[in-house]
């Protein structure tokens, strides 16, 4: 294939703007897919991405179009996910193109995601070929939005394309100038293979598919090939393009995206981001911008009925298959039994995760609380990384410690201004700078806490904003805060599945508020119950669920004083003997309504 007549390019925009509408009239236009057979929205596969209308998963399509002076041209179309969470997948999927479709509501204007994917694909050198969606709607002001993207993005938009994907609008124009704009790949033909591996999945019959973007050299079945991060060694199976099927090729060249196969069993031996190369022939240095990705938040997933474990586990296994950044370790909780901490890239990868655990295996759980990874340093000098609270030394043995932070930029409509500023102080947010991008629009910049940001900064910004804002984030390392372990207990029991760790400022108001809610749900005992909150052995408040008087009395008509004294007293013995033993019956479903209200 002469790379000449190639174009690799992705659409981005933010969410609602059109992309997988546009993409679906260009399958369409192009006769990759049968009019009839189109359902809408083909890209977007997974039940849940429709639902929600995000797009988790990249599936690169491979079109054959003959542009309007009767040149044939194969465009390969890479999505690309379209959360922050995901946003090392965004950029490795950028990095398979050498151009991309910027689509923009031309009635809602340029949006956090607008501008955070656009400055993703200007780091990478994309070709930028704006598209102006929606101009069916009666509010569309494309000459307006069209300044905007001047103006905040910096992008010349004279020429952008006037489009309404809804009614098939533009959408010849956006593939001529995707075809007259974006550069064709350059890459030696001759030179050591080198192809980057921009997603990964895993089929139950074929083992991992690689997506793949080669640069330079090429690849055919039988080659045997290296990944170069991973050091792993395999053949290729088989080598193919997505029409959108996968469907096997010779070979694939300079510039060409398309899969292997060649028997490799797990994600993390095919991560995205990875280079192949030839193991007979090894390129020097592999394609820039590997990462290995960590979660940044975890939290614990325990089933509903203890008996539903061993489903819990090979329900988890079954998603790791297709999804490399999920982590997951067995975990222990006196309060809840069996279950595991798991690990995610961000809230939405958490929510995500759990749906499709509810939905796809039918496994119902609870989740406690998200909490960050903090680093601890103690005072002998060790150096400590806390996935849960209980992983937190004593207080008096540690020295300090950090959370991780994130630069936070929200777009909002100015009359809006003051709340989010107030909002994000609130959220322990150090103000960084503030715009406006016209006088009805501002942006707002704060470096502010994950674990703040992670409890309700997205709900409450909409909220004050009456869901006019959107926001988009990257992080900014760690830093050290004045950060303390409460602890929940249970008539002096520390209960670990309630403890968390929180500002010193915050653990007053926070212990306090956990405590009410469990006074609430522990039914009357025997007994009076003390519920506390403490940091260390400091008891910061305190509560009690008052004792049950059981009325041993009632069956005891009459009037033998005796034999009432006696029972009198064998109620006493008995509250004794409970108070000693210190175990509080509590129905399991106090312990589960208490982390679902969060
Ligand atoms: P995505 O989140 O960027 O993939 O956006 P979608 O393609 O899912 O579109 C979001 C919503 O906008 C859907 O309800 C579409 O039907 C609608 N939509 C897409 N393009 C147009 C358009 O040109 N005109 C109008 N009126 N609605 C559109
Ligand atoms: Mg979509």
């Amino acid at each position: 294939m002469d790379p000449k007549r190639i174009r690799n390019f992705s659409i981005i925009a933010h969410i609602d703007h059109g992309k997988s509408t546009i993409a679906d009239r260009m399958l369409e236009v192009t006769g990759t897919i049968d009019k009839r057979v189109m359902k809408e929205q083909v890209l977007d596969n997974l039940e849940l991405e429709r639902e929600r209308g995000i797009t988790i998963k990249s599936v690169p399509v491979r079109m054959d179009y003959t542009a309007p002076d009767g040149e044939r041209y194969v465009l390969n179309l890479i999505d690309t996910p379209g959360h922050v969470d995901f946003g090392y997948e965004v950029s490795r999927s950028l990095a398979a193109c050498e151009g991309a479709l910027l689509v923009v509501d031309a009635a809602q204007g340029v949006e956090a995601q607008t501008l955070a994917n656009a400055y993703k694909a200007i780091d990478l050198d994309l070709e930028i070929v704006p598209v102006l969606n929606k101009i069916d709607l009666p509010s569309a002001r494309p000459d307006e939005i069209r300044k905007e993207i001047e103006d905040v993005v910096g992008l010349d938009a004279s020429n952008a394309v006037l489009a309404s994907a809804k009614n098939g609008i533009g959408i010849d124009e956006a593939l001529a100038q995707l075809v007259a704009l974006v550069p064709p790949p350059t890459g030696e033909a001759e030179g050591p293979l080198r192809a980057l591996v921009f997603d990964s999945v895993y089929d139950n019959y074929r083992g991992i598919i690689c997506y793949i973007r080669v640069v330079d050299g090429e690849i055919k079945a039988g080659d045997s090939v290296l990944f170069m991060a991973t050091g792993r060694r395999y053949t290729v199976e088989e080598v193919g393009a997505f029409k959108p099927k996968l469907t096997p090729m010779e070979s694939l060249g300079v510039g060409e995206v398309g899969y292997i196969t060649a028997s490799i069993k797990t994600l993390d031996e095919a991560r995205v981001g990875d280079t192949l190369t030839l193991n007979d022939r090894p390129a020097k240095t592999p394609l820039p911008g590997y990462q290995m990705v960590k979660p940044v938040v975890y939290c614990g997933f325990y089933p509903v009925d203890r008996e539903e474990y061993p489903q819990l586990r090979d329900a988890l296994e079954k998603l790791k298959l297709n999804d490399a950044s999920l982590e997951f370790e067995p975990e222990n909780s006196t309060a809840l039994g069996f279950g595991f901490r798991c690990g995610f890239l961000g809230l939405l990868h958490m929510d995500i995760t759990r749906e499709r655990l509810q939905r796809e295996f039918d496994v119902q759980l609870v989740a406690t609380a998200p909490n960050v990874v903090y680093r601890i340093v103690t005072k002998k000098g060790k150096e400590i990384e806390a996935h849960r609270p209980s992983d937190y030394p004593e207080v008096g043995d540690v020295d300090s410690v950090s959370e991780p932070y994130i630069r936070l930029t929200v777009y909002v409509p100015s009359d809006y201004v003051g709340k989010v500023m107030q909002l994000s102080q609130e959220k322990r947010g150090v103000f960084v700078s503030m715009d406006y991008l016209t006088p009805e629009r501002a942006r707002a910049v704060y470096d502010i806490p994950l674990a703040e940001f992670i409890v309700d900064y997205y709900d409450r910004l909409q909220s004050v904003s009456r869901g006019y804002a959107s926001l988009d984030y990257e992080p900014v390392g760690f830093r050290e805060s004045d950060l303390v372990k409460v602890d929940v207990l249970i008539n002096h029991d520390p209960v670990d599945a309630f403890s968390f760790i929180c500002h010193q400022d915050d653990a007053y108001h926070r212990g306090h508020s956990a405590v009410k809610k469990l006074k609430d749900l522990i039914p009357r005992q025997m007994f009076e119950v003390p519920i506390q909150a403490s940091v260390g052995k400091k008891v910061i408040v305190r509560s009690n669920v008052k004792a049950l008087r059981k009325d041993v009395l009632a069956k005891c008509y009459g009037g033998d004083i005796t034999r009432k004294r006696k029972l009198l007293e064998k109620q006493k013995k008995g509250k004794d003997k409970m108070k000693m033993i210190g175990k509080v019956s509590i129905p399991p479903d106090a312990f589960m309504s208490f982390l679902d209200m969060d």
